[in-house]
């Protein structure tokens, strides 16, 4: 068990929620209906995973399947904007008045002998702080942890793992690594602001996750030769001025490209640490925790889970659309659990 901070009170609360996304604030809504004010600690701002987005994206979820606590979410368009779920989900956290703490991180939490848990937390300016509670959801998400490629040359202020906008990259030699929507998305942005545009894609064909309404969009800018799309490759170094880039059939010689920017587009894992530090499980083969699914309960009585965190590796398995349904069940539970 770790000491740090065992200098300090504790403020007791009734539920600590770690993780202001969409499934952490669908779970605080759903143990105000049961009359707990949770607190949440969300060590950037409110829906921060959103704000990291492409600036100009749309969601593939209609606003419908992206409520949270049966609050109604409308938008003029078939799918809404990035910025329109901004919007929402802050609107949400403030008329609900969410007790949440922004810019303040849980670096552990500490289970008790009584059963309850000591939550420890930083500031952005280093300031801690301790909680006690008897119970702790963690919907810590995964977008702060994009899949590293682990290439020499990966660190260079070129590399980026998250594409804003394609306006920098005017006139550039841009590569993209990577094959599913995100790497798809960028590349057809980058088009329209004359973007030279690599893709280098280590499967054998298109994606079958691409959206279906964009593929032939895509595939139709590769015919043209709009964009050179390198399938069954991977990039396995990264220059000033170059990339290297590897077939995969290891017959072939690697290769170097001119090249201005890298966007890695290889996705995101969820770190776990948070958990297993305090004893929840996790299955070594596909990385998902051990939890109830009929409660979002760990192995560790009191301690949940919520949202993309309770998904394996391939995070994609759980969206908002399925992971905002997890505080209802975490509710549950605890009223249960109090009764
Ligand atoms: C480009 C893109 C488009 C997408 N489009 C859709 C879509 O159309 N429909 C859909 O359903 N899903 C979509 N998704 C997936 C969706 O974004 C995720 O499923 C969703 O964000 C998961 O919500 P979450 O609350 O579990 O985690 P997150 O949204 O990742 O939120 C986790 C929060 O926890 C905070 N946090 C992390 N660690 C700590 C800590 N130690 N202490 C305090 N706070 C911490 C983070 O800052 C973050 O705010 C898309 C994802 C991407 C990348």
């Amino acid at each position: 068990m770790k000491e740090n901070n065992s200098n300090l009170n504790a403020k007791q609360e009734q539920a600590i929620i770690i993780g202001a996304g969409p499934c952490g604030l669908s779970a605080a809504l759903e143990l105000q209906a049961i009359g707990i004010e949770p607190l949440l600690l969300e060590k950037n701002a409110v829906v921060h995973s959103i704000y990291q987005y492409p600036t100009y994206m749309n969601f593939f979820s209609t606003a419908e399947l992206l409520e949270i606590g049966g609050i109604p979410f409308t938008s003029p368009n078939d799918k809404p904007s990035r910025r329109e779920a901004l919007q929402y989900y802050r609107d949400v956290a403030l008329r609900r008045q969410l007790r949440i703490r922004a810019y303040e991180a849980a670096t552990a939490i500490l289970p008790q002998e009584d059963g309850a848990f000591r939550v420890e937390t930083s500031d952005r300016f280093g300031g801690k702080r301790v909680y006690e509670t008897p119970y702790v959801v963690v919907a810590t998400g995964y977008f702060d942890h994009p899949n590293l490629l682990g290439i020499p040359g990966e660190e260079l202020p070129k590399v980026t793992h998250f594409f804003g906008e394609a306006h920098p990259y005017t006139g550039m030699k841009v590569a993209i690594i990577g094959g599913n929507n995100s790497a798809v998305d960028a590349a057809m942005e980058l088009l329209r602001v004359g973007a030279e545009i690599t893709v280098v894609y280590r499967g054998e064909d298109y994606s079958p996750s691409i959206k279906p309404w964009v593929k032939p969009l895509f595939q139709g800018m590769v015919n043209k030769g709009n964009i050179r799309m390198i399938f069954s490759s991977r990039v396995v170094g990264i220059g000033e001025n170059t990339i290297t880039v590897q077939p995969n059939d290891q017959d072939s010689e690697s290769y170097t490209l001119d090249n201005d920017f890298v966007l890695a587009l290889t996705g995101f894992r969820p770190e776990r640490t948070l958990l297993t530090d305090a004893g929840a499980e996790v299955d070594a083969e596909s990385t998902i925790p051990t939890f109830d699914p009929e409660t979002m309960e760990s192995n560790v009585p009191g301690l949940f889970i919520a949202g993309v965190i309770a998904a394996g590796r391939e995070a994609n398995e759980i969206f908002i659309e399925s992971g905002r349904h997890h505080g209802e069940l975490i509710a549950r539970r605890i009223r249960q659990l109090r009764e």
